[in-house]
């Protein structure tokens, strides 16, 4: 079959590779439609390997490179194992990334995303930039039939916003800022106003994102470079500063000054989600925390409870994933029109999904 597999940095090829074995007695194979590529794809094509285990294989799923990239992913099941029981053959479903081991202190109380053998489809074993891929059931969601494949390939990264914004506590009423309105933040933001957030502020220098962020209903983006941010929301929330800061950029684009900006948008016992993977230590000052009593959270992936809301905030429409789908290509194309484009045009591009078909 044809795959998208990662090699080394700046080295993806599209290489005909064997098929997935059949799959074990709990494990599904997937047919694939539609996979995103994500900033980790990327990350993993510029600087890699972050993820990708290269010398080691990883323990959860005794993979080592060369492997098939591709996390964000939609299908249909070509076959099940004998103990399956979620889904059934012919089923249409959205993939989810994370792999845990089911055993450990955190699995046990439901946090799977916080495992301590955590490994992801696609960057620690074999992923969906390809015609089939094998998962374990649990990590394989059933579409409602108001769900397109193509839409469904951004389960996983709404997911993850779900996540972020239960753990946030967003309620009725509650004034959110977004800091970065990249694909990750963007569903953020869909995800914070479902869950009830009012006044909602996106924080983005880029033009074109600018427009992104308005067009799904931002009440208000702020370039930090054009306006004094912390001083526009203050005037905008009756001097106190926002009820959550969910922070969505990381370290590559910024190094990092987004986090102290968000606690200082933050009200008094406000709470501050950190999304963003950073590529350089962060210098906070501590007392912003003591003093005010606000909230630094991280947050990491999803659980399958954030997927399966995923799944019905886009069957309701509550999040709205076609407006996020900026490209649609061939696996044959994937580094050309995939990678090198989304470096090339950065801004311009939300999500690029890939078909192997
Ligand atoms: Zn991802
Ligand atoms: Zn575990």
């Amino acid at each position: 079959m044809k795959a998208a597999v990662w090699h080394a940095k700046r080295d993806i090829r599209v290489e005909d590779i064997p098929q997935p074995p059949d799959p074990r007695p709990d494990e599904v194979t997937v047919k694939v439609h539609w996979t995103g590529i994500c900033g980790s794809d990327l990350h993993e094509y510029t600087a890699g390997p972050i993820f990708i285990p290269t010398e080691t294989p990883n323990p959860l799923t005794g993979k080592v490179a060369p492997l098939v990239l591709g996390h964000e992913f939609s299908g249909e099941i070509a076959a099940a194992g004998k103990d399956v029981t979620n889904v059934k053959v012919g089923d249409l479903i959205a993939g989810d990334a994370p792999m845990h081991c089911g055993d450990c202190e955190p699995c046990k109380i439901g946090r799977y995303n916080i495992c301590d053998s955590l490994a992801f489809v696609g960057l620690m074993g074999d992923g969906a930039f390809a015609e089939y891929v094998n998962i374990p059931s649990y990590a394989a969601f059933p579409l409602p039939e108001e769900v397109g494949t193509d839409a469904a390939a951004l389960v996983e990264p709404i997911g993850v916003a779900c996540n972020t914004v239960r753990r946030s506590g967003i309620s009725l009423g509650n004034s959110v800022a977004v800091i970065g309105a990249g694909p990750i933040g963007l569903l953020h933001l869909q995800a914070a106003k479902a869950a009830g957030a009012d006044q909602t502020f996106v924080l983005e220098i880029a033009d074109v994102r600018k427009e992104f962020a308005k067009n799904l209903g931002a009440t208000m983006v702020l370039d930090p470079n054009e306006t004094d941010v912390v001083q526009a929301i203050k005037d905008n929330t009756g001097g106190l500063g926002v009820d959550v800061v969910i922070e969505c950029v990381g370290g590559d684009e910024c190094d990092g000054p987004t986090v102290p900006v968000g606690l200082s948008i933050l009200r008094r016992g406000g709470r501050m989600m950190v999304a963003g993977i950073f590529e350089k230590n962060v210098e906070i000052n501590p007392n912003e925390l003591v003093f005010f009593e606000k909230q630094l959270w991280g947050c990491l992936s999803a659980t399958p409870k954030d997927v399966e809301a995923a799944v019905s905030l886009l069957k309701e429409n509550k999040i709205q994933a076609d407006p996020m789908i900026t490209g649609r290509i061939k696996v044959d194309d994937i580094v050309e029109k995939g990678f090198e484009e989304l470096l090339a045009n950065r801004h311009k591009n939300l999500k690029i999904i890939v078909t192997p078909q």
